[in-house]
């Protein structure tokens, strides 16, 4: 027998225009194609460390139409796609619960948060972060050569500018390896700290006008004068940067059967979801 969605191991096109980004860093003709998570794979992605975890997840994700590397799908886009993966498991028009969710306001335990797959959104990515066109003249011919510049500039008090774009799910990964991997308990605070900091030198892709060797010699610039930045009034430039380039899931709210408040439940890929 068939659902409405064929049998478990079939993959089903995401519609673009759902992502955070609303698909528009990628290729014209590109489609994304995702499988529903098996219960095998359930068991994979569970325990797993951070970066792992994304790897694992990508293996469900196709994507076709036109070339594109998965690592470069952005980051916010492909935890909306994680969301998908696992609703897909249950048919689209019925109503899917939380289990094990407890009331924040009367500890009332498993009041069962209910919501149907389409109340689930993300703050959309403003376009103006993935880049624009600039008009360049050729120096030999002197003619208009347009171009597609990536991310949005900003500009520290001492006159730095920088680009930043939304990270992609391969940043994210090298971000999770370098700072979020193995780390003892007892230093987590403090690399959360690092963390903190490290995002902002993955969100700053570029210095424009200053050329490194490499990646790391970039962030590694970065790292230091963004250390220097957080102790002053350039706070809120590195707000903005973060205001812009990341997506948060949007809450689904719900009334508790037991008191009677709403309750704005944060839906994430780690909860038990049944129908
Ligand atoms: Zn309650």
């Amino acid at each position: 027998m068939t659902s409405n969605f064929g049998t478990m191991r079939e993959s089903h096109p995401v519609n673009l225009s759902w992502l955070p980004s609303r698909g528009k860093p990628y290729p014209e003709n590109m489609e994304i194609l995702v499988s529903p998570v098996t219960i095998k794979e359930r068991r994979l992605l569970e325990g797993t460390s951070t970066s792992q975890y994304y790897r694992n997840l990508l293996e469900g994700i196709t994507i076709v139409g036109a070339p594109f590397r998965k690592l470069d799908l952005i980051y916010a886009d492909v935890q909306f796609l994680d969301l998908v993966r696992r609703i897909y498991s249950f048919e689209q028009d019925k109503q899917i619960f939380v289990s094990n969710y407890t009331c924040p306001h009367c500890g009332a335990e498993d009041i069962r948060p209910k919501f149907n797959c389409i109340d689930i959104e993300f703050e959309d990515l403003k376009e103006e972060v993935f880049g624009k066109e600039k008009i360049l003249k050729d120096p030999e011919t002197d003619k208009d050569i347009p171009q597609f510049v990536p991310g949005k500039e900003y500009k520290f008090e001492d006159g730095t500018v920088v680009v930043a774009s939304p990270l992609t799910v391969g940043e994210y990964i090298d971000l999770a390896t370098k700072y979020l991997s193995n780390i003892p308990e007892n230093k987590v605070a403090e690399k959360m700290a690092d963390l903190y900091i490290g995002e902002y030198t993955y969100l700053i892709k570029q210095l424009p006008g200053r050329e490194f060797k490499d990646d790391n010699a970039r962030r590694e610039f970065l790292w230091d004068y963004l250390s220097l930045l957080f102790l002053d009034e350039d706070q809120e430039v590195l707000d903005q940067i973060e205001a812009d380039c990341t997506s948060i899931m949007k809450p689904i709210e719900y009334k508790c059967p037991e008191c009677g408040e709403t309750v704005e439940v944060y839906v994430t890929p780690s909860m038990k979801f049944h129908k």
